[in-house]
């Protein structure tokens, strides 16, 4: 092919990639607004035209991710349409694995396209900076968490950035290119897009209330004075772009009647809720362990023991004091119903109960119940998991590695010097740098690894199917980009270091003697003169 034809093919290319990924879209927002509603068979054609659709643009472009991820979603709604229309926990799971798979295909390295086919958070930020060193050493900064940002210097330059690609937020100083010029900047190019660009204000100096008002009429989600430093705004940016988790809610259901139970699961399957049933009560703790359910319904009466008997079992354990549990019974003697609800139970629901009574129940006794699970496990100050569900974690991963004889590494992480930082700079600087440090690991390990905060300034990593050496090289990675960040202060920058220390799971091993042997290592990184990464020996 001659030389000059090649830009333009590229950008035809590009161009169809692009309605790929729209479409790609449409299937993922279909499926997600059907996670808050009732799954009608509506709700299931307009997916499966939306996917069929997808399917069609994805062969006619030749994006082959998105055609083969797009027929195996097709294939699955033939099965569920081959079933009478009726869901199964083992096509929820895999419609939402594929959903999952759908929602990170733009993520993918090293592709061709992949300025194109990115989504959200890889496209730049704007940075609209009345001071152009600033953005500059913003957008540097920013760098390092993974972030493109591009910024620029006049009005004119915004504008045109805007025509030619839209950014995954925008930063706009409200005295950019003049005294409050960046508030109308902002507004005009928000006016008339369908799907609003996530937008942030700064002003350097602190505002009055008027300014500050004029930024949310203009659409402003964030205010930032002062100091901007990259790891706050990029916690702002990741809230405000945030690509949805799609997690179907599991509900365990004991009861001795078959019937019945499968009754149960197959309105709870309609609504995209994943099921598993137990007939046999004796075997609820195990499946508790291995299923993880979101929630509990149990039956009131069953031969071998009671509803009320197994709700106080359950609650004995504490790893499942939270898990509401609803009873489900064709009880209706008020007292019968107050005392089984004294007994560790949420609610009480009688037979015949309304199917959409029952999926209402569920979902919002779900929801609730994972919030407060994801308080009650996470570190109000960096939203990693805390200590005591950092070791639960690792517990659980290390009977996987063991059961499929896959390696396993834990690294501990302490920040050096850390003393120094709160004694020259203060507490608050130092929680920024506990946060910072937080994201950047959130940022750069992979999602199957578990990022805790073991304590005040110690982090631990638990990282499955990962040998030492790699956990070695990655971690060093992240360790010498870190120690690349400035903290703005006076009267010079910060900059810290962390050392850091892993150890692999051998052998029959428990939980206890791994986590002592990264211990170790971390002390050995630490005599060895900080800023190090050791692996146990
Ligand atoms: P080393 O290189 O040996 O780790 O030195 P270090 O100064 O980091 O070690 P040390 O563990 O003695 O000091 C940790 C300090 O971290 C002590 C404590 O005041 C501070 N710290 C602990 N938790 C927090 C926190 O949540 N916020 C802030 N700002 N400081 C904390
Ligand atoms: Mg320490
Ligand atoms: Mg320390």
């Amino acid at each position: 092919m001659p030389d000059h034809e090649e830009p333009s093919h590229d950008r035809l290319k590009q161009h169809f990639a692009q309605r790929v990924i729209h479409q790609a879209r449409q299937v993922l927002e279909t499926w997600q607004r059907m996670q808050r509603s009732e799954w009608s068979d509506n709700g299931m054609q307009e997916l499966a035209d939306a996917t069929l659709l997808l399917h069609r643009y994805a062969e006619r472009f030749e994006q082959a991710e998105h055609s083969q991820l797009a027929a195996s979603i097709v294939r699955c709604l033939d099965a569920v349409a081959s079933n009478r229309g009726r869901l199964n926990s083992g096509m929820i799971s895999e419609l939402n694995q594929l959903m999952q798979r759908l929602s990170r295909t733009g993520l993918r390295r090293g592709d061709h396209f992949e300025q194109t086919i990115l989504p959200p958070l890889r496209k730049p930020v704007y940075l609209a900076l009345q001071h152009v060193e600033r953005a500059e050493r913003l957008a540097h900064q920013l760098d390092y968490f993974g972030m493109s940002a591009q910024p620029l210097e006049t009005a004119n330059a915004f504008r045109a950035a805007m025509l030619e690609r839209h950014p995954a937020a925008i930063l706009m100083d409200v005295n950019f290119s003049g005294t409050g010029m960046g508030l109308a900047l902002a507004e005009a190019v928000q006016q008339g897009l369908e799907d609003k660009i996530p937008l942030l204000f700064y002003s350097h100096d602190d505002t009055d209330t008027p300014t500050r008002l004029a930024a949310v009429r203009a659409g402003g989600q964030e205010f930032f004075t002062g100091t901007l430093d990259a790891s706050s705004l990029l916690e702002r940016i990741e809230v405000l772009t945030h690509v949805a988790q799609y997690d179907p809610y599991r509900v365990l259901i004991v009861d001795d009647s078959r019937a019945q139970a499968t009754h149960t699961e197959r309105v709870l399957n309609s609504a995209g809720i994943v099921t598993r049933t137990l007939t046999e009560p004796i075997e609820a703790m195990a499946e508790l362990a291995e299923f993880q359910p979101d929630l509990i319904i149990l039956d009131m009466y069953m031969p071998a023991c009671s509803g009320t008997e197994l709700a106080k079992v359950i609650r004995h354990n504490d790893r499942y004091v939270s898990v509401p549990i609803i009873y489900l019974s064709a009880e209706d003697d008020l007292d019968k119903q107050l005392d089984a609800m004294s007994e560790g139970g949420d609610d009480f629901l009688t037979k015949p109960i309304k199917p959409r009574h029952l999926i209402a129940t569920v979902r919002n006794r779900a929801a609730r119940a994972r919030s407060l699970k994801a308080r009650m496990v996470r570190d109000s100050l960096t939203g990693l998991y805390n200590h005591t569900h950092t070791l639960q974690l690792l517990e659980d991963a290390r009977y996987r590695a063991q059961r499929d004889e896959q390696p396993l590494s834990f690294a501990m992480i302490d920040i050096d010097f850390f003393k120094k930082v709160n004694d020259n700079y203060g507490h608050p600087m130092g929680d920024r740098v506990i946060k910072s440090l937080a994201l950047f690991l959130k940022q750069r390990l992979r999602k199957s690894d578990h990022i805790g905060r073991y304590g005040g300034e110690e982090f631990a990593v638990v990282m499955p199917n990962t040998d030492a050496r790699t956990a070695a090289h990655v971690l060093d990675e992240i360790r010498r980009r870190f120690a690349e960040i400035h903290y703005p202060a006076q009267p010079q920058d910060l900059c810290c270091t962390f050392s850091c220390g892993i150890a692999e799971l051998a052998g029959e091993m428990d939980g206890k003697t791994l986590s002592q042997q990264a211990d170790q290592a971390l002390y050995v990184a630490k005599n060895g003169g900080r800023n190090r990464v050791a692996v146990f020996a």
